[in-house]
């Protein structure tokens, strides 16, 4: 039986929202939290942007270090040769891309305007591929934007070229939300069936059908006898209304009616770093959670009504679908209500030793401790809010490795 797996993409659809970014630690961060939640791969960035090499090969270091796996760090990049080149020139040791191209009538007439028709299309996508194959990607996903616009026979061709010249799946993007779980279920039944490559699922939120959508493509994609690689972003952060959303996708696989007794993971996800990575993003993006966010929300084990609170105090069963604890939630939190001592991009060497004092961390030696203060100013001139102490404690561990994160000279 195909399985399930999760494919991340807020450091690429979700930094790409108008309006939000994040800092490159933040981005480090995120696939470190997505690795130990059980995330098959997380879309780690672009190759081919300049400011972003030093981040990405610190991170692909950080994966030969041990420290980010078993998660697989793949680029995204346009399904050009020329963008392929740059990207293993810009970072060598890229082992894993996505390449993508549009492929609806609508992109091909309105967006390329008569330059390209459909054959050039796939022309161009193979062309990328093997150039991918050529300088080294162990895998490459194809992507087929606006897919859900695209007519199918026209897309199965493409499907079956891609797979001719070995791409590992083809991103089936519902990239205008367009799909509803009946038409998404139909296409990419279809499409695995006849293409006989795995599936991506990369559907937006458009019509509010992002995670319906993402489950029913699940479904779809198996029944197809296929893997499915689901994309999310933490939060659903990503362009327009957004992605499906990681916590939100995990429990509806997980905790919907009857789906788990035939549709199963294919390697298991810690659900209990939900409520941290759902925190953490939110703090990053410098977004809230909404109060009615499936699982991490603050409503989202919220009693107030007379005859749901006397249930729920019987027995949580009777008006929770699932337990707090299991997404993680329920520790108290510290909130410092007295004097605090942050870092910050002017700290002095006595108040960040306190600080580090309090997360036990000891520094050798007075150079050590202002080696590790100035890469924290730096941190902070890029973030522009107070570090968490996950970042704190990573600089403090991995020095070298943040000082090629923080690395924002524009290259020649
Ligand atoms: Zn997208």
């Amino acid at each position: 039986m195909p399985k399930i797996y999760f494919i991340d993409v807020t450091n690429r659809d979700g930094v790409q929202t108008a309006k939000l970014g994040l800092s490159k630690m933040e981005k480090t961060l995120m696939n470190l939290y997505l690795n130990e939640m059980g995330v098959f791969q997380s879309e780690f960035g672009f190759p081919v942007t300049r400011h972003e090499t030093l981040y990405l090969q610190a991170n692909l270091e950080l994966a030969q270090m041990g420290v980010l796996q078993p998660i697989r760090l793949e680029g995204w990049i346009r399904a050009i040769t020329s963008d392929v080149e740059t990207a293993f020139r810009l970072v060598p040791d890229i082992k894993h891309l996505n390449i993508s191209i549009s492929t609806s009538f609508q992109m091909i007439n309105r967006k390329f305007q008569g330059r390209k028709q459909q054959e050039d299309i796939i022309h161009d996508m193979t062309e990328a591929l093997d150039a991918a194959k050529a300088l080294g990607a162990k895998t490459v996903g194809v992507n087929a934007e606006d897919a859900s616009r695209t007519d199918i026979t026209f897309l199965t061709r493409f499907g079956l070229a891609a797979r001719e010249h070995g791409a590992d799946r083809l991103r089936y993007c519902d990239t205008l939300g367009y799909d509803n779980p009946f038409t998404i279920y139909e296409t990419v039944r279809n499409l695995a069936e006849n293409t006989g490559l795995p599936l991506e699922i990369h559907c937006h939120g458009d019509l509010g059908m992002a995670v319906a959508n993402s489950l029913a493509g699940a479904k779809g994609t198996i029944d197809g006898g296929q893997d499915v690689y689901i994309n999310t972003t933490v939060n659903g952060i990503g362009e327009r209304a957004g992605n499906a959303d990681l916590v939100a996708v995990v429990l509806a696989l997980i905790k919907s009616k009857q789906f788990a007794d035939k549709y199963q993971l294919g390697q298991p996800i810690d659900l209990s770093k939900s409520f941290g990575i759902a925190k953490f993003a939110s703090y990053a993006f410098g977004l809230p959670i909404p109060i009615n966010q499936p699982g991490v929300g603050a409503n989202a084990f919220a009693h107030s009504s007379g005859i749901h609170a006397d249930g729920v105090l019987k027995d949580p069963e009777n008006y929770e679908l699932y337990g707090f604890e299991e997404l993680g939630r329920g520790d108290p939190v510290m909130v410092e209500t007295g004097r605090e001592i942050i870092a910050g991009q002017y700290s002095g060497i006595s108040g960040f030793s306190h600080l580090m004092g309090r997360m036990e961390v000891q520094f050798s030696s007075r150079e050590e401790a202002a080696e590790i203060l100035e890469l924290v100013r730096y941190a902070n001139v890029e973030a522009q809010k107070p570090l968490v102490e996950d970042e704190l404690l990573f600089i403090a561990k991995y020095p070298k490795i943040a000082k090629k994160l923080l690395t924002l000279t524009p290259l020649e």
